[in-house]
């Protein structure tokens, strides 16, 4: 049965941390995996995270399963705080909502609803470059899929014409992938402006938003300014969106795979029809979802001082990467490398995209002990004030050989 069956290679990124592990150099620095990391290089869980779990503890924890959709409390805390409490109010009974593996499976559950409800498999529009697991998401379900220039290399900067240009092209009733905000693995976004035409564009092309948002809250530090394009097609533009929503980042939830798929329809009868087939589709897939992560979650978005400990968080968390991106920067100037790094101040996020060849990548891998995705995405969160000199100068040095 299986002798057709073909070798596919490890996931780049799972690849290079399991290396990262193995090796036994005291200097070694994990740039790879985006995963918080604090001013020690250790895992951090967050304090609100912390309080929730006691909580939970304390009034004792049952392992009962999940409704099929998830958590209700979760679903409807997730979509508040995404829409934001006036576009909740104003969209409530027009959007359907249903938990899920983390952003991942968000956008799986995403997959299946288009492929379940379109008459065809719509192409699905993904920037160049993205998350490496965006195409393998979309082409397992069997869409078309097309990558449209959204960096240039060049300039080291978005490039909104192209992107213009493809959004005029599309065929409409085409799905277009949109980065909420820390774009992975740029760092680029587009300005507020950008976003209004982006969403012109789109309604009057009649093409599907399809969000990934990976990174709310934890961008900037400012939920409400990470989701400003979600709110603007939904709320000012009216438009008909979905959105792949993660806490693996934000709550610093990685493991326990907490998401949420979220999508605003134009009517209350479609509301309710899709949300039946996101059941039926759930049901046959994971059957229901995990307990435990969005039971946390649940409690934070749902408790005041909790939800308050967890925008102190946010900020804890994007203020030392951002703290970081400028040390690296200066580092890199002080060190001498060559070449202009203001590309790397402009970025914001999670990831520094560095713009070095394979072959300084490798050889920072391989003489330096400095692990970095090939196409040198850099987790600024791997950075510290004990490595970030070291890493600048190893940089600065292979630059200059
Ligand atoms: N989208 C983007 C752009 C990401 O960077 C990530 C995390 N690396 C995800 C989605 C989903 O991650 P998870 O499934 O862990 O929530």
């Amino acid at each position: 049965w299986f002798n057709k069956s073909e070798f596919i290679p490890p996931d780049a990124i799972f690849a290079l941390t399991a290396k990262f592990q193995a090796d036994s150099s005291p200097q070694k620095v994990n740039l790879g995996q985006g995963t918080y990391r604090d001013a020690d290089a250790k895992p951090w869980v967050l304090p609100s995270v912390n309080l929730a779990r006691e909580a939970l503890l304390t009034r004792g924890l049952q392992h009962e399963y999940l409704p099929i959709l998830g958590l209700q409390s979760f679903r409807e805390g997730t979509a508040k705080i995404v829409l934001g409490s006036e576009l909740f109010d104003k969209r409530a009974t027009q959007i359907a909502t249903c938990q899920s593996l983390s952003g991942t499976g968000a956008l799986h559950l995403a997959g299946l609803l288009l492929r379940a409800t379109q008459n065809k498999q719509p192409t699905v529009y993904i920037p160049e470059p993205t998350w490496s697991n965006h195409h393998q998401v979309f082409k397992s379900l069997g869409f078309p899929c097309e990558s449209f220039k959204y960096y240039d290399y060049e300039t080291k900067s978005l490039d909104i014409d192209s992107y213009y240009n493809m959004l005029k092209q599309a065929e409409p009733n085409s799905v277009v992938i949109l980065h909420a905000c820390a774009h992975n693995p740029t760092g680029c976004d587009p300005t507020k402006e950008q976003w209004r035409e982006i969403a012109q564009v789109m309604k009057a092309r009649e093409l599907f938003p399809l969000f990934d948002a990976a990174y709310l809250g934890f961008n900037s530090g400012d939920y409400d300014e990470d989701a400003f394009p979600i709110r603007l097609f939904m709320g000012e533009m009216d438009m008909e969106a979905g959105v792949c929503i993660s806490f693996a980042k934000n709550m610093g939830l990685y493991g326990e795979r907490v998401g949420c798929f979220l999508l605003g329809t134009k009517d209350e009868q479609g509301a309710v029809n899709l949300q039946s087939m996101l059941e039926m589709l759930q049901r046959s897939e994971v059957s229901n979802p995990p307990g435990f992560g969005a039971k946390i979650a649940s409690e934070v978005l749902g408790n005041d001082s909790l939800k308050e400990q967890w925008f102190q968080d946010m900020e804890t968390m994007s203020s030392r990467i951002r703290a970081m991106r400028a040390a690296l920067y200066d580092n890199l100037i002080a060190s001498g490398a060559p070449g202009s790094w203001d590309h790397l101040i402009q970025q914001s996020g999670m990831f520094g995209f560095l713009g070095l060849s394979l072959d300084v990548v490798l050889r920072l891998r391989d003489e330096y002990h400095i692990y970095m995705a090939d196409n040198s995405r850099i987790s600024i969160a791997g950075l510290n004030t004990g490595n970030v000199e070291y890493v600048a100068r190893s940089i600065t040095e292979c630059l200059r050989d």
